[in-house]
């Protein structure tokens, strides 16, 4: 008898959009590893009890997004030590004993995408940091790791930024400005924009001054919801302008390492996807 396919999947809601399952489907022709990847639409009511019943059906992992990181993190038994830092977590995996493990790799993933695929090396930049939820969270702790020399954080709801700064506990190295007073900021060395103003078709309000020639932007939405930002990036004049859909593909790529103990090829699935998302 044939083993049992594995399964896994990617929760969220909306989640029709999702490209993971067509990323894990090339990462898998890739590797000749059979699998059934599913993207499953729960409500944050319905998210505990779907996740439930995927695991208690054979699951073997899933990856989750919008807007359940924080309650994926809540459901699993075990978190690994980037999780905890974080509070969040975007792959829970069942461990051989059972056990469902909560991980966060969009930090990891973004770190990767920029000094891979975007010709970005953080060390010893100035950081302006868009956005203090939680990609924004798992951007600000990468980038301190990878000897940043400063962010400053701007946050729409001031509140969000000084807790972000405060969890982020580096005074010396991290500080909060009003997005009023953008215009009396900058310029910087990297802009990462990490609001989700793109998805909900917001504009996003930011001043030329903040750039210089060899700023680099870097938005962590990607295709249609990137547009305004790499588009304002590159007319005010940066050096280059990024969208995450490279981040998307390493987080995608570490999460299939984790569960099958294979990585798969990076490049030509990020090539595959930027041709088939083409506009
Ligand atoms: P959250 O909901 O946790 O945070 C959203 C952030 O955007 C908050 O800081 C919020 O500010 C801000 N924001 C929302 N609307 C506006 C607006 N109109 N103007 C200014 N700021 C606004 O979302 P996430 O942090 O999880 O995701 C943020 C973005 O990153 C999304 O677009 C998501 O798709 C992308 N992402 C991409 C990944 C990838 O692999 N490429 C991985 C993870 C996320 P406030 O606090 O005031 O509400």
């Amino acid at each position: 008898m044939p083993a049992a396919v594995s399964r896994y999947a990617v929760f969220g809601h909306p989640i029709a959009h999702s490209l993971s399952p067509r990323l894990h489907a090339l990462f898998a022709a890739q590797t000749g590893i059979a699998l059934e990847y599913t993207a499953i639409d729960a409500t944050p009511e319905m998210f505990a009890d779907a996740l439930r019943t995927f695991f208690a059906q054979g699951g073997r992992g899933a990856n989750v997004t919008l807007p359940h990181k924080a309650a994926a993190f809540a459901f699993a038994d075990v978190q690994t030590a980037t999780a905890q830092r974080l509070g969040v977590a975007n792959v829970l995996t069942r461990l051989p004993d059972g056990r469902i493990e909560a991980d966060s790799n969009d930090g990891a993933g973004m770190l990767a995408d920029m000094r891979g695929h975007c010709g970005i090396d953080p060390r010893g930049s100035e950081v302006l940091l868009l956005g203090a939820g939680g990609a924004a969270r798992a951007a600000a702790f990468a980038l301190l790791d990878a000897g940043v020399r400063s962010i400053t954080i701007a946050n729409r709801t001031a509140a969000r930024a000084h807790a972000l700064a405060r969890a982020l506990a580096n005074a010396a190295r991290v500080q909060v400005v009003g997005w009023d007073d953008l215009e009396r900021c900058g310029p910087f060395g990297l802009i990462v924009n990490a609001t989700s103003a793109g998805v909900q078709h917001a504009a996003l309000p930011l001043p030329p001054s903040l750039v210089q020639a060899s700023t680099a932007a870097y938005d962590l939405s990607y295709g249609p919801a990137a547009r305004p930002f790499v588009g304002w990036a590159t007319r005010a004049g940066c050096a280059d302008a990024f969208d995450g859909l490279g981040m998307l593909v390493e987080t995608a790529a570490a999460s299939f390492d984790r569960c099958h103990r294979v990585r798969p090829d990076v490049a030509a699935a990020l090539a595959k996807i930027t041709e088939d998302n083409r506009p």
